[in-house]
């Protein structure tokens, strides 16, 4: 093994990534964590997390992220920048390629996560980003004070979305393509309960709509059951359908199912095919996708590297 290797390199910075720093570190491994194009994951785009064990009160999920990493540089993590590109995983010590360098490792935790995924309807990518499309309320939601709404999507994230707009918003329309919301029961009752959201059931976005300056001004959107057609004017679009694994450069490496998640070894949530390299949270979960479990997978992942290079020579 080269002796420029690190014990062990963790990508990623969400729940999953720092809670394996925190273990690793406190294993007086002194990980190295590369952060990527997202430091703290999906819980800095969230607002008050009400369901994580220990907040009875909720805990502002940028504040959570940041707690844990303070923690974990607290025990000796140490953070850069990097988004990793490609790997190379046939040999030891396994290679991690970024646009600058390589880094080499013993160990690897992967916990990339996964990425707000979109329509594709026409408008969509034209109007993002400051224009009036965007994936997240907590981020942008106070833009649309006394203004109307559209968030896409059934689950629970669009009935989040949609509730912490009301904080600004003067009416939200939720467009879900079925007749009942996916949510979580008590956050679906929440939602459909707020006199300023207003459900458009069956219905599908078929195009964003915009006026010379460059703003949202309306969507259009088609019912399913009748093929109607109408446009909801407003000025803001949530998009809120759901994640895509961020495994891509993972991928012809380690096992991947047909949505793209990791696919762990036989008997293990965190074991891959390839010895001392581990996956952990949303990229490899596509059933639980909480930040506790998140965090118990990053934990398990960081005792069986610790314990893979106690045996290993790490
Ligand atoms: P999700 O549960 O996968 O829901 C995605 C929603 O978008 C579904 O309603 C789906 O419709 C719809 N959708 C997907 N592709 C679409 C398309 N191309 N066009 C139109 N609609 C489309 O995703 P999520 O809401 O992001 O939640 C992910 C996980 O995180 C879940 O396990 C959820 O419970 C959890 N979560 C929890 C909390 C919380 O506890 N506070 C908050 C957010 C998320 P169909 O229903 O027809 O499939």
């Amino acid at each position: 093994m080269s002796s420029s290797a690190e014990n062990i390199v963790i990508v990623g910075t969400g729940c999953a990534g720092l809670t394996a720093a925190v273990y690793a570190a406190r294993a007086n491994l002194a990980p190295l964590v590369l952060e990527g194009g997202m430091p703290g994951g999906q819980l800095t785009t969230t607002s008050e997390v009400e369901n994580f064990p220990g907040f009875p009160g909720g805990v502002d999920g940028f504040q959570l992220m940041d707690n844990l990493r303070q923690q974990a540089a607290k025990f000796g993590a140490r953070f850069e920048a990097a988004r990793v590109e490609s790997v190379d995983f046939s040999a030891q010590p396994r290679v991690l390629r970024t646009a600058d360098r390589s880094v080499l490792a013993r160990a690897v935790i992967i916990a990339t996560g996964a990425s707000p995924r979109l329509t594709g309807v026409p408008g969509e990518k034209e109007y993002f980003g400051g224009k009036g499309v965007t994936t997240c309320a907590t981020c942008d939601g106070a833009f649309f004070r006394n203004q109307e709404v559209v968030v896409v999507g059934g689950g629970d994230s669009a009935c989040e979305e949609a509730l912490f707009l009301t904080r600004f918003a003067s009416k939200i329309t939720l467009i879900h393509r079925r007749d009942a919301l996916r949510a979580s029961k008590i956050m679906a009752d929440r939602t459909l309960a707020h006199p300023k959201i207003t459900p458009a059931w069956d219905s599908v976005l078929t195009e964003v709509l915009g006026n010379a300056k460059g703003g949202v001004t309306g969507v259009r959107v088609r019912n399913l059951k009748t093929g109607a057609a109408r446009v909801i004017p407003c000025s803001g679009v949530f998009m809120a359908i759901g994640h895509i694994p961020n495994t891509q450069p993972f991928a012809p490496a380690l096992e991947v199912d047909a949505n793209g998640y990791f696919r762990p070894a036989d008997g293990s949530q965190v074991r891959t095919r390839v010895p001392g390299v581990y996956v952990a949270g949303d990229c490899a979960d596509h059933v639980y996708r909480q930040a506790v479990t998140a965090a118990g997978m990053g934990c398990q992942a960081a005792i069986e590297a610790e314990r893979w290079l106690a045996e290993h020579g790490g």
